[in-house]
């Protein structure tokens, strides 16, 4: 079996992001980038999988610029067999990345395809599922857990009510959640080891993909600042400052 792992070069996670000034969007010149840490974590599990036994080969998959290179080669040193980007400039939406990743599925015809339940820039939480209509595949997001066991996969979820478990046939479509797995750290020799590992490049143009924005972003704002907290003495004055404020 194959697994195919999707990978978005994000803003990395510790950068604290600034608004450009005509709200246009998010300022990315000069700021450090890194894989969307939720496909860190699927890629690890797609790791451990193989190296159980129950998968031959990691296809790592990204869209993006040139330079989202980077990423792909930091999945390669992580341990994944195999990269590709789909080469682009153009901001890509979830819709869009769907039918990348669909078109990419037809050809490689993984057993199982693992993304990030979201990016960490758009916080979209789409091109999952979309993925898995598109494919019309079975789905399993926000995995906690996840077992393959021969043709099926079982999954454990996240949900507001608890932990949810199901059994999900395969080719199948799996998010994780963050408390799937800790990614692994990437040592040296991996970066070496990696160097010689394929990377094919494909131009999204060639593909054929319709890519238009389904969604378009009128303005971005930074949050409100916090306001300075108030030291009271005691809790009649902690309820009488609530109640000045009308809040109970
Ligand atoms: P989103 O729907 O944008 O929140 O993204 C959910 C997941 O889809 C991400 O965690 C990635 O695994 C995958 N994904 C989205 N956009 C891309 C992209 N440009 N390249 C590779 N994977 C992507």
């Amino acid at each position: 079996m194959k697994i195919l792992v999707a990978l978005k070069r994000v803003v990395d996670y510790q950068v604290r992001v600034q608004v450009k000034p005509d709200g246009s969007g998010v300022a990315i010149d000069g700021v450090k980038m890194s894989i969307n840490p939720f496909d860190e974590i699927a890629l690890e599990e797609a790791l451990r999988i193989r190296d159980a036994g129950k998968a031959e080969e990691v296809i790592a998959v990204t869209i993006g610029p040139q330079q989202a290179m980077q990423q792909l080669d930091s999945g390669l040193a992580m341990g994944a067999n195999r990269g590709i980007l789909v080469k682009t400039d153009k901001a890509i939406q979830p819709l869009t990345a769907a039918r990348v990743l669909a078109q990419l599925v037809e050809k490689e015809q993984p057993g199982l395809v693992l993304l990030g339940k979201q990016a960490i820039d758009d916080d979209c939480n789409q091109t999952p599922q979309m993925l898995a209509a598109l494919l019309d595949r079975p789905q399993a997001t926000f995995a906690s857990k996840v077992e393959i066991d021969g043709q099926s996969a079982t999954v454990t979820r996240e949900v507001d009510a608890g932990l949810e478990t199901l059994s999900v046939d395969l080719p199948a479509v799996i998010s994780t959640d963050l408390r799937l797995n800790t990614p692994r750290f990437i040592k040296l020799p991996d970066i070496m080891k990696a160097k010689s590992k394929p990377r094919e490049v494909i131009e999204l143009d060639s593909l054929g993909v319709e890519s238009g924005d389904h969604l378009s972003y009128t303005r971005y704002e930074p949050p409100a600042q916090r306001q300075k907290g108030e030291m009271v003495a005691d809790v009649p004055a902690l309820v009488a400052a609530l109640q000045a404020k009308g809040l109970i």
